[in-house]
């Protein structure tokens, strides 16, 4: 079996005392920890190798190049993409869809189309898609949920039809821990000529994810999720379609020659990645992608799948709890939302924070979501490999003191 203990080693963070209880971080669905080796990677490559990157020619910044684009390669292998090409560094999940929703508004998108999401998306992969279709005459449809509090998946093979060009979906909801089926909605939306967009953001760090699989045409993902820094992401792109489609952004490095004129774009990726990029961000990254790939995503799933199997159905029983998203632990991951009944979500945050437990209360920038659930927030666990089963105790612990302390 997996050691949980062993690898909290690797994280100095996490052995720290919060109001004198042991600190119990459940907050890795907004940003995960990151291990000593990432972070001294970067400190590495700041002490000893930062400059600018693709411009100079001396030495240190022929290094950062080659770190930066090594980081690529290793992405690249990571979510088993075809091409190095195929991977656009930016500065996170909500940058990624937003650029690839600029990009099909710019070069695909006409009045009359239709843009395919689901009633569970996160802000980041619904207000850009709202906004265009407001601006462009297109209309913006959803999948609804269906009694479990998962994607109603047949209602949305229904609502693709040949006005779809983009569909874009959560790979695993942020708020319901529900993993969605991308490949379903890649057969049919490429049946009709569309696109298929997805946001990994909840995914790449706690399952293998492979895009060539997934068949998906865009993925996006955010390095500060699977124990790398902040500030970088990535956006994976078909390389066909990349090659065809034209940058939304301008500046230096992408270009091979400017007139006054005209300008000449870099091939893909570069023109895609305008100005100099997150390069310590990449090389955190990196190192996040090679330690997460030494204990192997397989075990950190199944790891993490155990403690589900562990926690959910306790959860479920306790009186005065409400859960939200699938019931059947074999159908939901890490990432549970529930609420105290009558006790407000912030509270909940607060008091579990006084005994050390970091979760996060709010509407988890799923706002029209929490309208479909019929509520205005919920408090939010969610668990990493480096949580263990005696945590999950505190939060049963913590959740069951709570109650009592305001009912
Ligand atoms: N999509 C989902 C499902 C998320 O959980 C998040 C982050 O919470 C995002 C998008 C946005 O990610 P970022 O803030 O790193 O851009």
């Amino acid at each position: 079996m997996f050691d949980a203990d062993a690898v909290r080693q690797d994280f100095p963070i996490l052995d720290q005392m919060v109001f004198d209880h042991p600190l119990v971080y459940l907050d890795n669905g907004a940003s995960a920890q990151m291990p000593q080796v990432v972070i001294e990677a970067v400190s590495d490559y700041h002490l000893n190798h930062h400059s600018n990157v693709h411009r100079g020619a001396h030495t240190l910044s022929g290094r950062a190049t080659d770190l930066y684009e090594s980081a690529r390669d290793t992405v690249q292998n990571f979510i088993h993409a075809a091409y190095r090409e195929e991977i656009i560094f930016t500065s996170g999940t909500t940058h990624s869809l937003n650029l690839v929703s600029q990009v099909m508004a710019d070069q695909v998108l006409q009045a009359g189309d239709e843009i395919l999401i689901s009633e569970m998306e996160h802000h980041a992969n619904l207000i850009p898609w709202q906004q265009i279709a407001k601006k462009k005459g297109l209309t913006l449809k959803r999948i609804p949920l269906n009694e479990n509090e998962e994607l109603d998946l047949a209602e949305g093979l229904e609502l693709i039809n040949e006005k779809t060009k983009v569909v874009a979906i959560a790979h695993v909801s942020n708020v319901l821990g529900v993993v969605n089926p991308i490949k379903d909605l890649a057969d049919a939306v490429h049946a009709v000529g569309g696109y298929l967009v997805v946001d990994g953001a909840q995914a790449v760090p706690h399952m293998p994810v492979d895009v060539q699989e997934l068949d998906a045409d865009f993925y996006a993902f955010s390095g500060h999720k699977m124990c790398g820094p902040t500030g970088i992401g990535i956006l994976y792109g078909r390389k066909e379609l990349l090659e065809n489609f034209s940058p939304v952004f301008y500046g230096g490095e992408m270009i091979n020659r400017v007139t006054f004129e005209e300008s000449h774009w870099k091939e893909i990726p570069y023109k895609f990645e305008p100005g100099t990029p997150n390069i310590s961000g990449a090389v955190g990254l990196a190192a996040g992608i090679d330690y997460l790939s030494k204990i192997g995503l397989e075990k950190i799933q199944a790891y993490e799948q155990a403690l589900v199997d562990y926690v959910l159905p306790q959860l479920l029983n306790i009186e005065g709890l409400t859960v939200y998203g699938p019931k059947d632990p074999s159908r939901h991951t890490g990432v549970i939302s529930f609420n105290i009944d009558p006790v407000h979500p912030h509270d909940v945050a607060t008091v579990f924070d006084s005994r050390g437990v970091a979760i996060r209360a709010g509407h988890h920038c799923a706002e029209p979501l929490l309208d479909v659930l019929g509520t205005r927030s919920t408090a939010r666990a969610s668990f990493y490999f480096y949580n263990t089963f005696e945590e999950a105790d505190r939060l049963i612990e913590v959740i069951n003191k709570t109650k009592e302390f305001f009912t």
